[in-house]
């Protein structure tokens, strides 16, 4: 069940209409979202796009200049941070270096007056719960980056919160702790139904983690949508580039018909057949964006009628799992393009300084007007 998609559902999180100025400088602007119960949303976006702006705004660090925040149908103007069903993670965990793990994790249970028995019980739990039960008894500094990262975590969530503000939890751990912290992250929303916001610039992480991503850029919300969706139909080019690597192509529109159209692009060397509909207007300006997995790279010419054009292999780069071509079009526009390699032995592999055709199908690519 996706509530997102259905108008009955109440969401958990109304952002509405929500500005945030720091003297003359707007670091959010007029951001209007709903995110709802249960939700592993993620604020994708690059640095200074007011992404940790609007998560401190939810957690009531800072306060709004214009607009209302809601959370779980309560107007949050004027509650504290410590009064609101929010907690939040930041990225230097801050763990107090004196303390056990044990005791790291139930201070904020006995700050709350929680009896020790209970107390003990509910940091039980959570350790097992991040599989630090062993690690209990030591000190932080006896532990690893992904260690101290699960304690943080632990320490966030043993207090229950309905929401959880996590601002790049990940950013410290290295590339394959954090794919394993990812997976672990998303059995324990799941497990607890807590709901998320995560902040993070990393676009894969955005991808893997979410069931929705909002993208921001220069304190807008640019889209908001399901990682497939915000990957394979991208608004803008901005979008387009920021979530992914992209090629894209000027053009003007040439032809318009119901079911195609077709744009003219010097940019190509030609003209780019798209295969469906747009709404549009004769030699309107738009933009062609087509991911590099989409490209076909051929040695012969392939049997299509469109989207053929010629251009020079000047890079090969083998990344493993798959090799990117970096290919200058006759017309002198520049492309990647990427194959994966599925064999071991890719006899015909396409090297450096040979010519090649490009092509794509008619629908492989998206046509943005911004
Ligand atoms: P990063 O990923 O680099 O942390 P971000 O998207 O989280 O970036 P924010 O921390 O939300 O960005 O900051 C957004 C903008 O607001 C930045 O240009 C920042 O300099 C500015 N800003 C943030 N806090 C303040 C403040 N207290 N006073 C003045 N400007 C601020």
């Amino acid at each position: 069940p996706k509530p997102w998609l259905s108008p009955e559902a109440k969401p958990f999180v109304r952002i509405h209409k929500v500005t945030k100025k720091f003297g003359d400088f707007i670091a959010v602007d007029d951001v209007t979202l709903d995110i709802y119960r249960g939700e592993l949303f993620c604020l994708l976006g690059g640095s200074g796009c007011g992404k940790s702006t609007l998560l401190r705004m939810l957690a009531g660090f800072e306060t709004p200049t214009e607009g209302r925040i809601e959370i779980d149908g309560q107007d949050m103007a004027g509650i504290p941070p410590y009064d609101r069903p929010t907690n939040m993670m930041f990225q230097s965990y801050a763990l107090f270096p004196h303390m056990t793990v044990e005791a790291n994790v139930a201070y904020g249970l006995m700050r709350e007056g929680m009896g020790r028995a209970e107390a003990r019980d509910r940091v039980a739990d959570m350790l097992r719960m991040v599989q630090l039960s062993k690690f209990a008894r030591r000190k932080p500094h006896q532990l690893s980056g992904g260690q101290r990262q699960r304690v943080a975590l632990a320490r966030a969530l043993v207090k229950r919160p309905k929401l959880l503000l996590l601002d790049e939890p990940l950013g410290a751990l290295d590339k394959k702790l954090r794919e394993e912290t990812q997976y672990e992250l998303i059995r324990i929303q799941e497990t607890l139904g807590v709901t998320f916001i995560i902040v993070t610039h990393d676009q894969e992480e955005a991808m893997t983690l979410s069931t929705r991503i909002g993208v921001m850029n220069a304190g807008e919300i640019v889209q908001v949508g399901e990682p497939p969706e915000i990957y394979e139909f991208p608004k803008s080019r901005f979008v387009a580039d920021f979530v992914g690597s992209v090629n894209i192509f000027e053009g003007r529109v040439s032809e318009d018909e119901p079911d195609y159209i077709r744009l003219d692009s010097p940019e190509l060397g030609g003209t780019i057949h798209v295969g469906h509909g747009v709404s549009c207007r004769m030699n309107q300006q738009m933009w062609y964006a087509i991911r590099p997995e989409k490209i076909v790279v051929s040695r012969v010419r392939p049997e299509a009628e469109h989207n053929i054009v010629q251009g020079l292999v000047e890079e090969v780069l083998y990344m493993g799992n798959l090799s990117v071509f970096r290919i200058r079009l006759d017309s002198g526009k520049i492309i990647r393009a990427t194959r994966a390699n599925l064999s071991r032995q890719e006899h015909d592999a396409i090297s450096w300084d040979e010519r090649v055709w490009v092509s794509w199908g008619d629908t492989s690519g998206v046509v943005l007007t911004q």
